[in-house]
C-alpha cells in the first residue's frame, strides 16, 4: 500500500490491509459479507405497517436480496418527520425475518437502545449522522453484532476509517463499512456517490463495502446505474430502498424503488455480478476461439 494512504489513515492502523491476513468476511446467519457472493440488503427506509414490510420483504427475498433493511429507530432531517415505530417496528423485522429467513440490519440511533436493537437485529446500521459518536459504536462493538457503518455525510475517508477502528478496539472484528454518498456543491442529487471512495477502501482495508445507491441519488431514476457502478468499482453488495407504493412511503419515497423497480435493477445488475468471479471469462469458449482467430 501507498506510503501516503498509511500516513494518512494513521489513527486506523488495524483497519488496512497488512494489519491482517487476508479479507475480513463477516458471518451472518447463513451467508457472510465480503466473501464471493454480492449481498443486496433491501427493504423501506421505515419499518411502517405489517403488511408494508412482509410485502416488501418477500419480494426482495425472491428478487435475490439476502437482508431486509428497514428503519425502527430513524434519524430525520426534520424534527417533525416520522421517527419511527420503535420497538413495534423491531418486531415486524423479526416478524418478516421469520416469514423470508432473511436477514434483518436496522439502525441504532442511541447507546441505550443498542441491547434492545441487538436482540432483534442480525446487523446493527450506524447512521450516517451518527458516524462520528464514539460511544454509540463502542456500546454497538460490546453487542458483538456485525456494524453496518455508515459513512458520515460530511466525513473524509479517514474519519470512516477512524470509526471502523473504534469498532475494532472494543472487540468487535465484524464491520462493513458503506459508501452512501458525500455532500459536495453539487445541489442536483442529494449528495454525491463517491464512487472512488469504495475503490480506495477497497485497496486500503481489508472490510467488506456495501455501496448505498438510494441515499446517494435521492433519486430513484439514477438508483440502477448507481448500483452498477458500485458493483464496477469493487463493492461486495448493495443497500437500496424498496417499498411497495413509494410516493406514499413516509420517508425517502422519492428514492425508494417499487417492486418491478427493484426487479429490473436486480436484471440489470446481473451480468455485472457475473463479472466479478474470476471464473467467469476462463468458463467461456469464445474466450480461447477469439484468440486462436487473432493467431
Ligand atoms: C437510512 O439508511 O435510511 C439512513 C437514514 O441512511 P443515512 O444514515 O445514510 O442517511
Ligand atoms: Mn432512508
Amino acid at each position: 500500500m501507498r506510503e501516503s494512504w498509511q500516513e494518512r489513515f494513521a489513527d486506523a492502523p488495524d483497519v488496512l490491509i497488512g494489519a491482517r491476513r487476508g479479507r475480513t468476511i463477516v458471518p451472518v446467519r447463513d451467508f457472510a459479507v465480503g466473501g464471493d457472493e454480492f449481498i443486496v440488503m433491501a427493504g423501506p427506509c421505515s419499518v411502517e405497517t405489517e403488511s408494508q414490510l412482509l410485502s416488501t420483504a418477500l419480494h426482495v427475498y425472491k428478487a435475490g436480496a439476502r437482508v431486509l433493511r428497514g428503519g425502527a429507530f430513524k434519524p430525520r432531517s426534520s424534527p417533525y418527520a416520522f421517527h419511527g415505530l420503535g420497538l413495534e417496528g423491531l418486531k415486524l423485522l423479526a416478524r418478516a425475518r421469520e416469514a423470508t429467513g432473511l436477514a434483518v440490519v436496522t439502525e441504532v440511533m442511541s447507546e441505550c437502545d443498542v441491547p434492545l436493537v441487538a436482540d432483534y437485529a442480525d446487523i446493527l446500521q450506524i447512521g450516517s449522522r451518527s458516524m462520528e459518536n464514539y460511544t454509540l459504536l463502542e456500546e454497538a462493538a460490546r453487542s458483538k453484532r456485525p456494524i453496518l457503518l455508515k459513512r458520515g455525510m460530511v466525513a473524509t475517508i479517514a474519519d470512516l476509517l477512524r470509526s471502523a477502528q473504534v469498532i475494532l478496539d472494543n472487540g468487535n472484528p465484524n464491520v462493513i463499512l458503506c459508501e452512501r454518498g458525500i455532500r459536495t456543491f453539487e445541489p442536483s442529487l442529494r449528495n454525491t456517490f463517491d464512487a472512488a471512495g469504495i475503490a480506495l477502501l477497497k485497496q486500503t482495508t481489508h472490510l467488506p463495502v456495501i455501496a448505498d445507491p438510494s441515499h446517494a441519488a435521492g433519486d430513484r431514476e439514477l438508483v440502477p446505474a448507481l448500483a452498477r457502478i458500485g458493483v464496477a468499482a469493487g463493492a461486495d453488495g448493495v443497500l437500496v430502498e424498496v417499498h411497495p407504493d413509494p410516493d406514499r412511503a413516509w420517508s425517502d419515497g422519492e428514492q425508494s424503488l417499487d417492486f418491478d423497480g427493484f426487479a429490473a435493477m436486480m436484471a440489470a445488475l446481473e451480468p455485472w455480478i457475473a463479472l466479478r468471479n474470476p471464473g467467469f471469462f476462463a468458463g467461456l469458449d469464445r474466450g480461447a476461439s477469439a484468440l486462436e482467430t487473432v493467431e
